[in-house]
């Protein structure tokens, strides 16, 4: 089941992609590759990693029922690396009612306790500087 491409959409076998974090053997290094991850955790109803992966002031106390949309396709826009805070853009698509639909997001991440994790949406690009 691991030998399949990853539902993150780097070309890359899930195994050697986003199940190394999904299963706790690294974490991720860049905010992109932890929000690929947790792209997937959101796919396959990982409520642990996303928890993990969660600012803890911002986390909302997901529950399992929260996490059945199904999810289809991820494309990562752009993203800016920062030294303590990171931006990703993406777009996730997933289908409802058989139709497909997309969400489009700018995620904030942070680096907390030495490790990057998800802190919030943004509405808009951040202008140059004040990441
Ligand atoms: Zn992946």
């Amino acid at each position: 089941m691991t030998d399949h491409a990853c539902p993150c959409g780097s070309g890359k076998k899930f195994q050697s992609c986003c199940n190394l974090f999904l299963s706790g053997q690294a974490y991720p290094n860049t905010a992109e590759n932890l929000m690929r991850s947790r792209y997937c955790a959101y796919a396959m109803g990982n409520l642990a990693y996303l928890r993990k992966t969660w600012h803890p002031d911002t986390y909302p106390d997901l529950r399992q029922e929260d996490l059945e949309t199904q999810w289809t396709r991820l494309e990562v826009i752009k993203s800016k690396a920062g030294l303590k805070r990171s931006v990703v853009e993406f777009k996730a698509w997933y289908s409802e009612n058989e139709q497909e639909h997309v969400i489009h997001e700018v995620s904030l991440f942070k680096l907390y306790k030495k490790k990057w994790v998800y802190l919030e949406a943004l509405p808009e690009w951040p202008e140059e500087g004040r990441t």
